[in-house]
C-alpha cells in the first residue's frame, strides 16, 4: 500500500467484465472508504501500454470466449499481473477470468489455449452451459456461504497445486467434485457473478486484508447489505444441504 492508499487494478474491463463484474472494484473502493482508507483505481485497458505490477489488488471479470482469448494475449505480452501475484498481491478472477488464470482452457470452438498458470486448473467445454443461481460453502476461513450466479460453458478440473474456493450446495460450479472456483495463495478464482463482492462482503474484506497486509476491522453495514444477508440466509433455508 503506497502513500495514496490501496491501488486497485481493474484489469481489461473492455474484454473481461460481463454481468457488471466491474462492480467488484466499486465494492472494494467503498469498503475501504467506509474505513477511512484512501484508494485509487488503475484501469488497465487492452490498449494500455503495459500491465502495472505495483498495484495492491487485481480484479478480472468474466468474458466471452473471443474476449477472454484476447485478454490472454494482452496479459502474456505484459506480465505485470504475474509479477504482482508472485509477490503475493491478491487477484480475483471471475469465470472467463478464472479460465485465463488457469493452466489451460479450451474454448467452445475446440481450440486449446495456454493460460497464465497462476492457478492449477484446466478448463474444457461441456455439452451444455451452466446457467443459474449458485450457493457454496466457502473453504477460506471466516467467509462462510457464497452466493452468485453462473453462465459458462467451460468445466474446470483442478490440479494438486490448487484448492477449490468452495463446495457447491446449489448450481454447477466447476463441474467435477462439487468444487467451485480455485484458490492458490492469494489468487482467488470463481464462476460467481453478482458482482460476487457485493453479494459476499466477507470475501471482499478478506481480499482487502491481504492487500493492506493485516485483517480489517469489521464495519457496521448499511441497511442494503444487511438486507442481502437476510436474503442469503433465506436462500440457505430454501436449499439445505
Ligand atoms: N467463455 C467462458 C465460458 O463460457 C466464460 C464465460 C463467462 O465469463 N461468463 O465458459
Amino acid at each position: 500500500m503506497s502513500g495514496e492508499g490501496v491501488r486497485i487494478a481493474l484489469v481489461l474491463p473492455d474484454l473481461l467484465g460481463t454481468y457488471g463484474d466491474r462492480g467488484n472494484m466499486l465494492v472494494l473502493e467503498r469498503r475501504l472508504h467506509w474505513r477511512g482508507i484512501p484508494s485509487e483505481t488503475v484501469t488497465v485497458l487492452s490498449s494500455s501500454a503495459s500491465v502495472p505490477d505495483s498495484c495492491d489488488v487485481y480484479l478480472l471479470g468474466g468474458g466471452e470466449d473471443v474476449a477472454q482469448t484476447a485478454a490472454m494475449r494482452v496479459l502474456s505480452r505484459s506480465p505485470g499481473l504475474q509479477r504482482a501475484a508472485a509477490r503475493g498481491a491478491p487477484v480475483l478472477g471471475i469465470c472467463g477470468g478464472l479460465q485465463v488464470l488457469g493452466t489451460e482452457f479450451t474454448t467452445g470452438d475446440g481450440v486449446r489455449h495456454e493460460g497464465l498458470g497462476l492457478v492449477d486448473a484446466v478448463t474444457e467445454p461441456a455439452g451444455e452451459r451452466a446457467i443459474g443461481e449458485v450457493t457454496t460453502d466457502c473453504l477460506l476461513a471466516g467467509v462462510g456461504m457464497l452466493t452468485g450466479f453462473e453462465n459458462h460453458l467451460g468445466r474446470t478440473r483442478l490440479g494438486s497445486g490448487s484448492m477449490p474456493l468452495g463446495r457447491v450446495t446449489r448450481g454447477i460450479g466447476n463441474g467435477p467434485d462439487r468444487a467451485e472456483g480455485v484458490v492458490r495463495g492469494h489468487v482467488v478464482c470463481t464462476y460467481l457473478h453478482g458482482p460476487i463482492l457485493a453479494r459476499n462482503p466477507a470475501l471482499a474484506d478478506l481480499l482487502l486484508g491481504w492487500a493492506v497486509g493485516a485483517p480489517l476491522q469489521p464495519i457496521a453495514e448499511p441497511e442494503e447489505l444487511a438486507a442481502l444477508r437476510v436474503e442469503r440466509s433465506r436462500m440457505r433455508a430454501r436449499n439445505p444441504k
